[in-house]
Parts: C-alpha cells; sequence; structure tokens
C-alpha cells in the first residue's frame, strides 16, 4: 500500500478503486497514450466490490418498459446493449491481466411469484425481442394459478412447464414460484479480480500508471482547462477527474459557478446499504446465480418488497485454514436506505433483522433440512450508490466537461462497471458518442 507522498502532475486522476476505477484505468491505458493516477481513500477493492458475492448479471434495476417509456425505444436497446457488452469488456480485462481467479459462466435463474411480476417481465422480454435479443428464456408453471390471465399477446413468449421444471432449477421444493426467468450469469471474486488487474497495470504501464491509496480526495476544484485535487496534505493537478466513489459523500466539489456541481452530485447519488450473509459447504453442486421474487414484491418497485439472491461458487481462498474443496453460499436481498450526506462506514453493526430474513429465507426455500444447523462463517454489509432513476451515470458533467463520472452502481454493477469504463476512455480519447441514457445530466 502507497499513499501519495508529494504533489503530483497527471493527465487523468480517477478517484476511488472499486472495479469502476480500476476498470476506467484499464480501459484508459489500453486506449489511449494519456497517463493515469488512481487514488483511493482505503485500500484497493475494499469498497462495495469487496463486499458482494460476485455474482456476475447484466441487467437493469428498473423495468425495461419504463426505460423505454423514458428515452424511447432506440436509446432504451442502445443502453441495453451497452450493459451487455460489459461481458465481452470483462473477458477482455480479464485475459489481458492474465488473471489466476476462477471466473464462471452458467445459466442463472429468476423465480417470480405472481401474475403481476410475471407479466412485468414479459413486457421487458417483448421489448428486448423486438430489439433482437433472444437470448432470455420464460417458463410458467402449468400449475400456475394465473396462467389463464396472461394476455394472448404474450403467448409466443414462454413455454409452460411442469412444477417440478421451476423448483429443480431454483433448487427449492418451495411451489410458491410459478415463473422462471433464464438469462446469463457468471460469478468471480471481484476484489481479487481488481487486485490482479492493478498489480498487471503497475507492471505494464510503469511510466504512466500510479496508484495511491489511502489517499482521500476531501476537495475537487474544477477550472476551464484543468483541475485540482486536494488530499489534505498534497495536491493531484490533471486535465480531467473521474469519479468512481460510489454512493461515498466525504468530498466538495468546487467549481467557477459555485457549489451547484457539487449539490448536484450528492443529490444525484444515494447511499444504500445492501447486506450477506454466508456460509461453506462441501463442494458438490456447480457455481450458481439464483434470484427470488417473493410475493410481497411490486415489480415497479423491486426495493420495497422482499428480494434475495443467491450466489454459489468456489471458495478459493483462506484454504490453509479450511483445506478440502468448498463452495460459498452466499445470499442477500434486505437493504437500508442512507439520508443526504450520511456517511457510511464498514465498521457498522450488522444488525440481527436482517441476518434473521436471510437464515429464514435459507432455510425457507433453498437449505430446508430442518436439522441441519447452518453456520454463517461471513456476515457483512456493502454500500451502494443509487441514482435517482436507478440508471447509472457514465461521461461528461454537462456543466464543465473536466469533470467526468462513472458512478450509480446500484446492487447490479459490476458488469455495468466495465461498460461504464470503456465509455470513459473513448471520451478521453475524444471520440464524439451519440447520446444515451447513461449522459450525466442537470437535475
Ligand atoms: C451487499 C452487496 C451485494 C452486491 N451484489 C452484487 C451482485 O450480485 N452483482 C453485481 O453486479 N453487483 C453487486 N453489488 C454491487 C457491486 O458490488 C457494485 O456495483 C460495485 O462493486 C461498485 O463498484 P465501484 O467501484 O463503483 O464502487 P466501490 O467498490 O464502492 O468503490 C468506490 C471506491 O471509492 C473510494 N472512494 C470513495 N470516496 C473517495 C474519496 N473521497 N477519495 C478517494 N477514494 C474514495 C472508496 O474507498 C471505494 O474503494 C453488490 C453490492 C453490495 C454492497
Amino acid at each position: 500500500m502507497v499513499p501519495l507522498r508529494e504533489d503530483v502532475t497527471t493527465s487523468v486522476v480517477i478517484v476511488g478503486a472499486g472495479i469502476s476505477g480500476i476498470a476506467t484505468a484499464f480501459f484508459t491505458l489500453k486506449y489511449t497514450h494519456r497517463p493515469v493516477v488512481l487514488i483511493d481513500r482505503g485500500l484497493i477493492a475494499h469498497g462495495a466490490t469487496g463486499h458482494n458475492a460476485g455474482q456476475l448479471l447484466a441487467d437493469f434495476e428498473r423495468p425495461f418498459d419504463e426505460i423505454v417509456s423514458e428515452f424511447g425505444f432506440d436509446l432504451a436497446i442502445a443502453g441495453w446493449r451497452d450493459i451487455r457488452s460489459g461481458w465481452e469488456l470483462l473477458s477482455e480485462m480479464y485475459s489481458d491481466a492474465d488473471c489466476r481467479i476462477k471466473f464462471s459462466r452458467f445459466p442463472g435463474y429468476i423465480g417470480k411469484t405472481t401474475l403481476d411480476q410475471t407479466i412485468i417481465y414479459l413486457e421487458e422480454l417483448s421489448l428486448k425481442v423486438k430489439g433482437g435479443f433472444h437470448d432470455e428464456q420464460c417458463y410458467i408453471s402449468k400449475d400456475a394459478p394465473f396462467l389463464s390471465s396472461i394476455p394472448e399477446k404474450y403467448r409466443d413468449l414462454y413455454s409452460v412447464v411442469e412444477p417440478r421444471f421451476i423448483q429443480e432449477r431454483l433448487e427449492t421444493e418451495s411451489d410458491i414460484f410459478h415463473t422462471l426467468v433464464v438469462d446469463e450469469r457468471g460469478c468471480l471474486n471481484s476484489a481479487l479480480l481488481c487486485q490482479e488487474v492493478a498489480k498487471y497495470l503497475q507492471k505494464t504501464y510503469v511510466h504512466r500508471f500510479g496508484l495511491y491509496e489511502q489517499t482521500q480526495m476531501r476537495k475537487l476544484v474544477l477550472h476551464d482547462d484543468h483541475v485540482v485535487i486536494d488530499t489534505g496534505n498534497h495536491t493531484i493537478t490533471a486535465e480531467h477527474a473521474v469519479l468512481c466513489t460510489n454512493g461515498f459523500e466525504d468530498f466538495s466539489v468546487f467549481d467557477k459557478h459555485g457549489l451547484a456541481i457539487d449539490l448536484a452530485f450528492h443529490r444525484m447519488i444515494k447511499g444504500e446499504v445492501g447486506y450477506m450473509s454466508g456460509y461453506l459447504e462441501k463442494m458438490n453442486k456447480e457455481p450458481i446465480g439464483i434470484s427470488f421474487f417473493m410475493p410481497d414484491i411490486d415489480p415497479r418497485h423491486e426495493e420495497e418488497g422482499q428480494y434475495f439472491y443467491l450466489t454459489r461458487r468456489p471458495y478459493d481462498i483462506d484454504l490453509d485454514r479450511r483445506p478440502g474443496k468448498w463452495n460459498l453460499i452466499c445470499v442477500g436481498g434486505p437493504e437500508a436506505h442512507l439520508s443526504d450526506r450520511e456517511q457510511y462506514f464498514f465498521e457498522y453493526d450488522y444488525p440481527d433483522t436482517m441476518q434473521h430474513d436471510i437464515d429464514a429465507f435459507i432455510k425457507g426455500y433453498y437449505d430446508t433440512d430442518p436439522n441441519k444447523k447452518i453456520n454463517y462463517q461471513f456476515t457483512w454489509h456493502g454500500l451502494m450508490g443509487y441514482t435517482p432513476d436507478r440508471i447509472r451515470r457514465i461521461g461528461f458533467e454537462p456543466r464543465n466537461n473536466r469533470l467526468l463520472y462513472n458512478v450509480g452502481c446500484n446492487g447490479i454493477g459490476l458488469i455495468p462497471a466495465l461498460f461504464g469504463g470503456r465509455k470513459i476512455a473513448r471520451l478521453l480519447s475524444g471520440e464524439q458518442l451519440p447520446p444515451s441514457i447513461f449522459d450525466p445530466r442537470i437535475h
């Protein structure tokens, strides 16, 4: 770990060394000739990137038909294509950096319980199919109480199956999930990925890349032709600054027009705390990613109801203390909101209510043997930064183009961060890109 020990001047300064900052650094170094300095207030990948379960998926956290209504079909479908391009970009970064960590890809499963959830999904699917995307499948149980209420216009979009077909894929005995969606998923340890990529960047771009940990941006001052970051003891002067800070609120932005950008940034990103629990079991199953929409979820306001997601992946660290082959089972879902400018600390307690909800879900739906005592080796929480419309912001600050953003991770942030990093590199190389749903805008 090396903190900043002197004033430096560079071309691009990236703030935040989670997956967004690492991907932005990787693509900027690869596709431009510009020198890059990357700083983090703590250690690399110790933010949200070190506090998820590593489930990879490319998706929005808002019904797709709403995005179409807001931005129009063409922009929305281009946004969908962009998010999905994150898969290829991840493979590119993984193979360029010659990563050693395990990276699996597999079909992902989503279980839905109600007619509302099913119809909203079918509407989304019909729009994606219209846009040329045919890679998701939908199955509905022949016993679904709402089967006959599904509008005829969606009939070509799903197959009717035996309930067992759905239960087997969701790995549950419960009969409340009547609809199954199959999409593309994967898993890897995103913190280890960032560490491996950072090492690769340091080795490959010796004269163009500097990484400084325990270096907090306290103040960002925007001028017409450069930016200055104040880290307390030292300054970083650069042509452009890229914020990859997730939902952290601990800095101020100054611009010659006053505090408009500062206020807008803090209003644009709201912190939300996500909770997870994990335990080990003998490795006798393949990696998997499953999401469960419980009956109380209003599909237009998913954050208000009970939603759980389960990731099972090989546990590939700490094997000296726990020799043998293990799978790590992680379940998340419960979240809590932070109020404006409220500070978040990883040291906060893990509330019993969150653990109780997750445990009740696991015992009720996944690991249901009543005689089995589950020993949770890991319980943790992490910070997610949500934009008001739950769409990531990638690009130039409209009031001063010395500043760029790759933020608004949301709960599905790993694959989108890769796309964000590539897009920032394109903008920094001077490419003119067409308008996009991810463009930062004036609120
Ligand atoms: C519990 C949980 C479960 C999740 N599950 C999934 C999942 O299954 N799939 C998925 O795709 N995504 C998931 N996510 C989201 C995913 O983890 C995030 O989208 C992603 O890690 C965000 O990366 P980031 O680089 O934007 O932010 P972070 O990893 O949080 O990095 C931001 C960095 O900025 C630094 N920073 C902030 N302010 C400053 C400052 N002033 N000066 C210097 N540095 C600063 C922080 O120290 C931090 O390291 C989950 C998140 C959580 C919390």
